[in-house]
């Protein structure tokens, strides 16, 4: 393990793989994988990511927009890659770099088309988009008529794929939301077909679709945070591993005495004689500002320490009273040992969030 003062991210590769095997073995052998590596992979970092999940066999990619997609294939990324959430405006991009569009209204059907036909393209494929519940993006039922008229029109562009979106697939008290939601896209999908002549790829699992819904697996599935070691669930959780770690160090201890503050706005005011460690990683490299007085803890040789006054731009300052530490010691943020779902619970947030704020700034470092 690395021995930086500074604060850097490490991104485990075979803990990776780990996640991959085990999601990929609640999946029946026909079942396609695809890898989401939206944001950075997660807060990670997509190109290598993508590129280690390429040698592992993922069949697709998703990212969330255009330029995440151009990022993967100037990466040299060759796996199809679908984008979630395009605008019109990258049309013209997304089919010279190769990208594959979430279709998910009819103002974006036109006008995909209408680049498409310009662009002189046969069977571009394309990916519908269905909302069953989400209310986010995508087409409703009552839509798939006009949808087929459209494509009929047209020789551009060819349906890969239908999907769909489950709202609240974690969560067990919405059993019967998420099973509608289900029957929704079993008869949307049916539909659809019936008037295309074929059968595209069918997928609306995520993670936590995956882990407690297989038998909407269908075709295929969407695995996001739980390849990065998250499950939405304590159980799953102790089988997966997450494959990054936070750490950094203390740059300097100070001892504050009684009634003396710590920090800006003077935040913290000392209740008895303190020691404070002050670390090189503030609200500038994901450190919310809602962390800080009493909220969010970093580990050092072993220990809790809580954030103590207001988290700063570039450093926080953690209460070190009860832990024997010195200058220069890691610290850890979160990693496979301190959970970062536990870390977002102390401001109300969740894993997928925290990880996704570790900013650019911070140095990635891969093992593997
Ligand atoms: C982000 C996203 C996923 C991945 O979700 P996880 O819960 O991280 O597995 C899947 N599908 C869509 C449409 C998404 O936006």
């Amino acid at each position: 393990m690395s021995k930086s003062q500074e604060t850097i991210l490490e991104i485990d590769l075979s803990a990776l793989k780990h996640n991959v095997t085990f999601i990929k073995s609640k999946l029946k052998s026909n079942t396609n994988f695809l890898a989401v590596v939206k944001a950075y992979a997660y807060g990670s970092d997509a190109t290598e990511v993508a590129k280690h999940l390429e040698t592992l066999d993922v069949d697709y990619f998703a990212v969330a927009y255009t330029s995440e997609g151009i990022a993967l294939r100037d990466a040299g990324i060759e796996k199809p890659i679908l984008v979630l959430h395009p605008l019109p405006e990258n049309f013209k991009v997304i089919i010279e770099r190769c990208l594959e569009p979430s279709i998910y209204s009819q103002r974006v059907l036109d006008k995909f088309i209408a680049v498409a036909e310009k662009q002189k393209q046969a069977d571009y494929p394309i990916h519908i988009k269905f909302n069953t519940g989400l209310n986010r993006l995508g087409f409703t039922d009552v839509e798939i008529e006009t949808v087929l008229k459209t494509l009929e029109t047209t020789k551009a562009i060819k349906v890969k794929s239908l999907f769909s979106h489950l709202a609240a697939s974690e969560d067990e008290n919405e059993k019967e939301f998420t099973l509608n939601q289900i029957e929704d896209f079993k008869s949307i999908s049916q539909k659809t077909m019936d008037g295309l002549g074929y059968q595209p790829i069918l997928h609306q699992c995520n993670t936590s679709g995956i882990l407690n819904y297989p038998e909407a697996h269908l075709d295929m599935v969407r695995c996001g945070i739980g390849m990065y070691g998250f499950g939405n669930d304590p159980e799953i959780n102790k089988k997966l591993k997450p494959i990054a770690t936070l750490k950094t160090s203390i740059s300097q201890i100070h001892t504050i005495k009684k009634g003396d503050s710590l920090g800006y706005n003077r935040a913290f005011i000392a209740k008895e004689n303190t020691k404070t460690a002050t670390l090189p990683i503030g609200h500038a490299d994901g450190i919310n500002r809602l962390f800080g007085n009493g909220k969010g803890f970093v580990f050092i040789n072993g220990e809790k320490a809580p954030i103590a006054g207001n988290v700063c731009m570039d450093m926080i300052m953690v209460d070190v009273t009860n832990i024997p530490c010195k200058e220069g010691d890691e610290v850890i943020v979160f990693g496979p040992e301190h959970s970062a779902e536990d870390l977002a619970a102390s401001i109300n947030s969740i894993s997928y969030e925290l990880l996704t704020s570790v900013s650019q700034r911070v140095k990635r470092v891969f093992h593997r």
